[in-house]
């Protein structure tokens, strides 16, 4: 199996209920390292950009609006089928479709404030590592 790399977010509800911690003892327990982790503020163009791929959904606006609505820490996470491997300790988009143990079953609030982010492909993971952190913020 390749060692991959993700791009994770844990997102302003979870951030707001202090969750940052228990959510990565979860994403290390799955057997992801994380590389790189930074909190900040995204920018209405940040949302924008990062989430462009919904801008014709009707949730567009109230995703964007929800993604600054407090901080986020951004993650870069390592380990045998990183991508793969986190969209399973996430769990489903909808909480009410996770499975138990995940941390979307555990923690988010709504389909919407779903606590986490992650990358849906290897390709994506690239683009948006890039898009956060530069080489030098990433020690494996
Ligand atoms: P993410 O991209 O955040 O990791 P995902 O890949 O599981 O989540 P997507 O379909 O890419 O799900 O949707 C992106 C985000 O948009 C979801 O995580 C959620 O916050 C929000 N979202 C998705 N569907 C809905 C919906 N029907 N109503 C409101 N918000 C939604
Ligand atoms: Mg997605």
């Amino acid at each position: 199996m390749a060692i991959e790399r993700t791009f994770s977010i844990i997102k302003p509800d979870a951030t707001r209920r202090n969750l940052t911690g228990k959510i990565n003892a979860k994403l290390e327990d799955a057997g992801l390292r994380i590389v790189a982790q930074k909190r900040i503020q995204m920018t209405r163009e940040n949302a924008e950009t990062f989430y462009a791929v919904h801008k014709e959904r009707p949730f567009f606006g109230e995703l964007v609006d929800f993604m600054i609505s407090g901080p986020v820490v951004v993650q870069v996470l390592e380990g045998e089928n990183a991508v793969l491997k986190n969209r399973e300790v996430m769990g489903a988009t909808n909480p009410a479709d996770a499975d138990e143990g995940t941390i979307r079953k555990e923690f988010a609030e709504s389909i919407e404030a779903n606590s986490v982010h992650g990358s849906d492909s290897q390709e994506n993971a690239a683009i948006e590592i890039a898009y956060f952190f530069s080489g030098a913020d990433i020690v494996g």
